[in-house]
């Protein structure tokens, strides 16, 4: 259902709504203009930020237990509202409890709004978006057409003001999402961290269709704190709910800094957004750029969450910058095709040099893989096509970004961040970044 069109009626207070006001954000340490370590509150628990969160898409981080994720030291997890509403449906999912209880994870997970699938994973889309990202830090088109969808292609996904419509992955039927579809679904599925429905773009969509989008993505916000509060209201037999809104504006610092005013100020009958989603079209390049257009603009006390990122210099540079949490499918999709990132950079265990490797991946890594099996080992699994390559690398992958990322929270109280930039930096590139 929609509500656009619906009566206004008064929304419930949010201190009314028990659980709300154990959510929260506190600061505890800070380096340079904008770095900061803090804490997230959850029902499910703490999360101690900067925090890398992986991306468990259908309720699983592929080939790994969600017992070894605890082990690895991942806080949280994030998974996709899109995929999950496509299969096995939310209403499932809420009916076994939620997702963490589902999935057999306890702590805090997240999911994401579903914009970004419903608009990407079209024919047209997917042969010009980077599949590395689940959040589309390297979105762009190759055809620089304003809906992103090649000539002769079919168009799987069409945008309006109320929503999007788009066509199944799975079996090509119709669906439609608008900012309360999202915020229903979100809900059902339960994670601590939901995201408000907001509208990709890519670095080559026309400034006018930028701006056209950016407003539509506001007024979906809106859209989205207000079901938010209705559904907190409705459902105050789960736990409280966060609900974070997103920035868009591509790579135009005043519709950057418009976007995180808007939302960063933005109250719906008392409501305001938990924390942040910096999202949509980035460059590599102007990463921290356009992350401090946004950070300077949004509330201090609220976490921000870049989506997709995990690169070693890219965490440095976003956390810089003043972002708190971060997800990535890289480190496992990488896994599972045999690439493994050690402390002197990323390495494809199928070469020769590992058949003969009986040692660890990366002698300076403790992860159970490290801590249990040799290269040498893995190479066979490989070569083999043995299923147990994926689970091994997959653990060894999430625990190096996990571990990066926990080494630059302890580095921010203790003031060692620019050394530890230096020194990852270098190891990892072969210069410092
Ligand atoms: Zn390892």
């Amino acid at each position: 259902m929609t509500t656009a069109d619906a009566e206004p009626s008064p929304l419930p207070a949010p201190a009314s709504v028990p659980g709300r006001a154990d959510a929260g954000f506190e600061i505890t340490a800070r380096h340079g203009a904008k770095a900061r370590a803090g804490v997230i509150t959850t029902p499910h628990g703490p999360i101690a930020t900067p925090a890398f969160i992986p991306v468990g898409t259908k309720a699983t981080v592929k080939a790994v237990l969600p017992e070894a994720m605890t082990q690895l030291g991942a806080q949280a997890l994030l998974a996709n509202a899109y995929h999950l509403y496509l299969q096995p449906g939310h209403d499932l999912v809420d009916e076994a409890g939620g997702l963490g209880a589902f999935m057999n994870w306890p702590g805090p997970s997240y999911t994401d709004s579903g914009g970004f699938q419903v608009m990407s994973l079209g024919a047209g889309f997917r042969k010009v978006l980077s599949s590395e990202f689940s959040g589309g830090v390297s979105a762009r088109t190759a055809s620089g057409e304003d809906d992103a969808v090649a000539e002769g292609k079919e168009r799987l996904a069409h945008v309006d003001d109320d929503g999007v419509t788009f066509r199944s992955f799975i079996n090509g039927d119709v669906h439609r999402f608008t900012p309360e579809i999202s915020m229903q679904i979100q809900h059902g599925l339960g994670a601590d961290v939901m995201f408000a429905f907001d509208e990709l773009t890519t670095l080559m969509n026309s400034r006018r269709y930028q701006e056209q989008a950016l407003e539509r993505t506001r007024l979906w916000a809106i859209r989205c704190l207000a079901e938010h509060a209705r559904l907190s209201f409705e459902r105050t037999h789960r736990p409280y709910q966060q609900l974070w809104g997103v920035i868009q504006g591509a790579q135009y610092e005043d519709l950057r800094r418009q976007a995180a005013h808007d939302l960063g100020a933005m109250e719906v009958d008392g409501w305001s957004f938990d924390g942040f989603g910096i999202g949509g079209a980035l460059e590599k390049e102007n990463l921290g750029t356009i992350v401090g257009w946004v950070t300077d603009e949004l509330p201090e006390q609220r976490p921000r969450h870049l989506l997709g990122i995990s690169e070693v210099d890219d965490l440095f540079v976003a956390i810089a910058a003043g972002a708190d949490t971060f997800d990535c499918v890289s480190p496992s999709r990488v896994a599972r095709n045999s690439a493994v990132y050690t402390r002197t950079g990323r390495v494809n265990l199928t070469g020769a040099r590992y058949r003969r490797q009986f040692a660890p991946i990366d002698e300076s890594c403790d992860c159970y893989t490290c801590t249990h099996y040799t290269a040498a080992y893995i190479h066979h699994l490989f070569r083999a096509k043995e299923m147990l390559s994926s689970t091994l690398c997959t653990i060894h992958n999430e625990r190096f970004v996990v571990r990066l990322v926990d080494e630059i929270r302890a580095a921010i109280p203790a003031g060692d961040f620019d050394a530890l930039r230096e020194e990852r930096t270098a190891a990892y590139y072969g210069a410092p970044r």
